[in-house]
């Protein structure tokens, strides 16, 4: 299993690039190449360490009538035709080895036309050996020492990275070797293939700083090729049959666990050194070869992909064995790509099947144009359109790069040869427009837990305990077979001890002492060894008691590191304890808030109604004082007005009366004159009256016989005056309760004599009575009524009026509204009933009544 996130190729975008990721601009470099000796005219010139110019050729110019621009182009670095493969690979290829010993992927690749030094730049040839090469050259120079046994790390089928125990390894080791008839590659320089031994010198060897030696490292190379949108496998083996060749098999993308793209089933081989590295990519690349000659097709059409690929993984904390941990393993790795030559079809003078594959090519070539167009155009305006990376496989397989993270290098490669001017200036506008896509920056790996060191401290202790060895085995090395020899050879030798002789008398005695003398050695040697037995023994002893206070002293430091470690559980649990209570006390405070700004809410709206309701009130109260006024001022109009309407009506009631007391004076009068009239001469000339009137007057004359005696009945004329007789004089009688109206409507009386309570005198003189009686209509209006009489001289000699005529002036509103009801009405028993009783109705008709009167 690998890292979360440290796949083969680079990660797959998070969970949607947030906006803190730091990005890169693709770095886009330029590399010029000298002209060939055939070639004339240059039309690139290197302006500036970063920018070209490209001019137009002379023939182009003259084509265009001169109107042809001289382009600038701007990029990271312009490397000029004097510029050695190895500051190339200075600027260029060591940041990117550099990365990819600290796990950070690179993508690397050439472009340019067909012969613009692509494959010189990426491979290089004898003597200058190119970006690839060198790479190598510094990944192992750097990692050398470090690297774990073959079959450590092991790829599985998925792009993943597997660790293998020591044993397993050396296990597989051996089973590799026992099926592998041919030996291992070689690993010395001396041994490399001339074809490229001297593509590395060992006078340039460098090395890369900072590496990482408590981890143990594995490269593994594979080298692909992309033709005609097939990827194929140039480091497979697969047998070959010169007789038959069979067509490579091609290979298919998937994607990993990690999103990332890798070629299915692709040949992973396990890498010990540059010579191991480079002749495997050798292979390939002959392997390629053939192939394109046995197919007959065009190498500058094909891209080539080599992928260095490092494992690594942190070693144990004694930092002997590598930690058995999948999850610490993390892949890194670098891509090299040779592109195809980026030549419109037209150019190559390719046929057929040719043809087709080369637009193949420029499809893919073209789509890796628009991916970063797009790219970039989603980066510079915001936009989401979709990139077309699955449109060819080169850009499919590099899609991670771009969508996620990882450094991208390109190198685009130019002929200042004429005939390449028009493409040139295709390929540096594209490579310019490149630079403005950026690409998210890979994050460095998360340091290991374990202490750094390690391997260091491993290897310090084997030297020292090698060294013991060595002094310990020097002084005591009783073991050793030749020791014991000469141990044995330095005793005494034994004599012949054959007895022939009966009487040898020397024989024995000689035995004897160097049996003794034997003996005596060997009781040395035993003491000696006791000696020494004993001197290890205490030796040993106080060894022991080292050991036994170096273990109460670790047991000390345990007992003290758990007290520590009680410590420390303790204060997490405080710490856990106060970060709850922070936490609730956090709660608190928000729950807090919410309520304070929940009433606080609740207090605006509280002001807000009050305000509202207080201008309300305000609005009332005013509103009512303006009533209050309004309504004063009515009481007061209507006080008035009724005052008036009072005054009037009281002043038209005092009316009425007097003209009723004066009409029965009047009548009375009449009586009394019809009765001294009776009295004094004949009763019989006087004409029947009608019935009912006889009765009324017998009923009056027995009411009125205590009245005192009528005048004399008023003389009736022979002749009436004309109405129209402008010689009549009128007692005109105004009661001074009239009130003057100021109509414009006035009766006009030219003689009259003006009275306001008719007298004798006035009388005399005048033939016509007129009474300007006022009173109040049933519509509330003043009604003037002229009850106009003429006068008799009585017979007593005494004046009587005799009603004749009423006109009635009445004023009305013109807007008021008509009274069905008028006072003038003559209809109705209520009229009739008023007629009997009140002698003045105002009624113009009840003339009829006086009419009849008239007739007493
Ligand atoms: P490409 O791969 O782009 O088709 P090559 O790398 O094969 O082009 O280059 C074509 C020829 O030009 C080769 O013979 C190569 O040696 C030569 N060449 C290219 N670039 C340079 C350079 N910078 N210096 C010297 N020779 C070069
Ligand atoms: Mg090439």
């Amino acid at each position: 299993m690998q890292r979360p996130g440290k796949g083969k190729t680079p990660r797959r975008p998070g969970p949607k690039k947030g906006s803190n990721v730091e990005k890169d601009p693709v770095g886009v470099y330029c590399r010029i190449r000298p002209l060939g000796t055939e070639d004339q005219e240059c039309c690139v010139e290197m302006i500036s360490n970063s920018t070209i110019q490209l001019h137009a050729p002379d023939g182009l110019k003259a084509n265009r009538n001169g109107e042809f621009k001289e382009m600038q182009y701007s990029f990271k670095k312009v490397f000029g035709i004097n510029t050695t493969q190895m500051e190339l690979f200075e600027d260029i290829g060591r940041p990117l080895v550099e990365d990819l010993i600290h796990s950070k992927n690179g993508l690397l690749f050439t472009y340019g036309v067909t012969g613009s030094g692509k494959t010189y730049t990426m491979t290089g040839s004898p003597g200058e050996g190119g970006l690839l090469p060198r790479s190598l050259d510094l990944l192992f120079n750097s990692i050398g020492p470090f690297q774990a046994k073959r079959f450590v790390f092991k790829p599985d089928d998925k792009n993943g990275m597997e660790i293998q125990s020591q044993v397993d390894a050396l296990l597989e080791r051996q089973k590799r070797d026992s099926q592998q008839s041919v030996p291992r590659t070689p690993s010395s320089r001396l041994k490399a293939d001339p074809e490229f031994a001297d593509m590395i010198s060992p006078e340039e060897a460098c090395k890369c700083d900072n590496v990482d030696d408590d981890c143990c490292y594995s490269v593994f190379v594979s080298y692909i090729e992309i033709y005609n949108n097939y990827i194929y496998d140039l480091l497979e083996d697969a047998p070959f049959d010169p007789i038959r060749p069979k067509p490579p098999q091609s290979k298919l993308l998937r994607e990993d666990q990690n999103h990332n793209m890798y070629v299915a089933g692709c040949m992973e081989v396990e890498v010990k050194s540059t010579e191991e590295a480079f002749e495997v990519f050798w292979k390939g690349q002959k392997k390629r070869r053939i192939a394109n000659t046995q197919l007959n097709r065009e190498s500058s059409r094909s891209h080539s992909v080599f992928t260095v690929k490092l494992a690594q993984a942190p070693l144990d904390a004694d930092g002997d064995h590598i930690l058995q941990d999948k999850n610490q393993v993390t892949v890194s790795q670098l891509c090299l790509v040779d592109l195809a030559g980026s030549e419109r079809t037209s150019r190559t003078r390719a046929e057929g099947s040719r043809l087709r594959e080369a637009g193949n090519i420029n499809q893919s070539l073209m789509t890796l144009r628009t991916c970063i167009e797009v790219l970039r155009e989603n980066q510079m305006y915001g936009t989401n359109k979709m990139v077309p990376y699955r449109d060819s496989k080169v850009t499919h397989l590099f899609k991670n790069y771009f969508d996620g993270e990882g450094k991208v290098r390109m190198i685009v490669c130019v002929n200042p040869k004429a005939d390449d001017y028009e493409e040139s200036s295709l390929v540096m506008r594209f490579a310019e427009m490149a630079q403005e896509v950026e690409v998210a920056r890979p994050v460095d790996r998360p340091i290991c837990a374990l202490a750094a060191g390690r391997r260091h401290r491993n290897q310090a202790f084997r030297d020292e305990l090698s060294r013991r060895l060595e002094e310990r085995g020097n002084s005591n090395n009783a073991e050793d077979p030749g020791l014991l020899n000469q141990l044995i050879e330095s005793l005494p030798p034994i004599p012949r001890c054959e007895l022939v002789d009966p009487a040898d008398d020397q024989t024995l005695p000689n035995l004897i002492e160097v049996l003794e003398r034997r003996h005596h050695i060997r009781q040395m040697i035993t003491e000696q060894f006791n000696q020494t037995a004993n001197m290890l023994r205490s030796k040993l002893q106080q060894f022991d008691s080292q050991i036994g206070t170096r273990e109460t002293f670790i047991q000390n430091q345990q007992s003290k590191i758990s007290e520590k470690d009680k410590v420390i559980l303790n204060q997490r649990s405080e710490i856990d304890r106060l970060e709850k209570k922070s936490k609730t006390l956090e709660y608190k405070i928000d729950i807090l808030q919410k309520t304070t700004d929940m009433y606080e809410q609740d207090k605006r709206s509280l002001q807000l109604e009050l305000e509202t309701r207080e201008q309300r009130l305000q609005k009332e109260l005013s509103e009512r004082r303006r009533m209050e006024q309004r309504m004063q001022g009515m009481v007061t109009d209507t006080k008035l007005k009724w005052e008036k309407e009072c005054e009037r009506r009281v002043n038209a009631k005092q009316l009425e009366m007097q003209n009723k007391l004066w009409v029965k004076d009047e009548k009375l009068k009449q009586l009394k004159a019809i009765v001294t009239e009776s009295n004094s001469s004949c009763s019989a000339e006087r004409p029947q009256r009608p019935s009912r009137e006889r009765d009324r007057d017998r009923n009056m004359g027995q009411k009125r016989s205590a009245s005192p005696s009528p005048a004399a009945p008023p003389v009736r004329p022979t002749h009436r005056r004309s109405h129209s007789c402008g010689g009549e004089k009128w007692v005109d009688h105004k009661p001074s309760t009239n009130l003057d109206l100021d109509t414009v409507m006035q009766p006009i009386l030219p003689n009259a004599i003006k009275v306001s309570t008719p007298n004798e005198k006035a009388l005399s003189k005048c033939h016509k009575y007129v009474l300007r009686h006022q009173e109040l209509a049933s519509d509330g209006e003043i009604e003037t009524k002229l009850i106009k009489g003429d006068v008799f001289k009585t017979r007593g000699g005494g004046q009587a009026v005799q009603f004749t005529d009423i006109e009635t002036l009445k004023q009305e509103n013109p807007t008021a509204p008509s009274r069905k009801r008028r006072s003038g009405s003559t209809e109705g028993p209520a009229t009739n009933e008023d007629v009997e009783n009140m002698a003045p109705v105002p009624s113009s008709s009840s003339a009829n009544v006086y009419q009849k009167r008239r007739k007493f």
